[in-house]
């Protein structure tokens, strides 16, 4: 893709995750994936810091963008900030992942021991953010039809969020 291309490409998906919160992560999964191999990294980086200052306090956002702090190596703040989210919203699962990955990157064994045996203490569920809206089944990824009742486009990205 051309960097012409990859920016119209990425202005459209900017501008959808404005209009469906529901995919939000598949389409903030996608950009990632189109700036981290075109180099541009900083970029997508910087388009979720905007979103955030201009409150858009979005979970799917703010946790995208302590995942771009980790992977450009701002450890301490993504740390700052993820604690901030869990101050929010206590025992979020996905932040809380994330958290015990970097206490364990960085060596601090307590802390990632602690986070990890409390995500554990949440059960099954935590693990599969997709649920079936007809049935209530749920699964790990996106799917278009769902695998115990058959409906088509009756799964949603619905993870616990509390
Ligand atoms: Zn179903």
């Amino acid at each position: 893709m051309k960097k012409g291309e990859r920016e119209k490409v990425f202005s459209l998906l900017e501008n959808s995750l404005s209009i469906s919160s529901e995919y939000q992560f598949l389409i903030l999964d996608k950009m990632e994936k189109i700036f981290s191999s075109a180099g541009d990294y900083e970029k997508y980086g910087e388009m979720l810091k905007k979103r955030l200052e201009e409150n858009d306090y979005s979970p799917q956002i703010y946790l995208a963008y302590c995942k771009f702090l980790r992977k450009t190596g701002k450890k301490d703040e993504a740390v700052i900030k993820l604690k901030e989210f869990l101050a929010r919203f206590p025992e979020q699962p996905q932040a809380m992942m994330l958290l015990g990955d970097i206490f364990l990157e960085e060596e601090h064994i307590d802390e990632a021991v602690e986070f990890y045996r409390k995500l554990s203490r949440r059960g099954v569920n935590t693990k599969k953010p997709f649920v079936c809206t007809n049935c209530g089944y749920r699964v790990d990824e996106m799917v278009w039809r769902c695998p115990k009742c058959g409906k088509w486009d009756s799964v949603k990205y619905m993870p616990e969020i509390e």
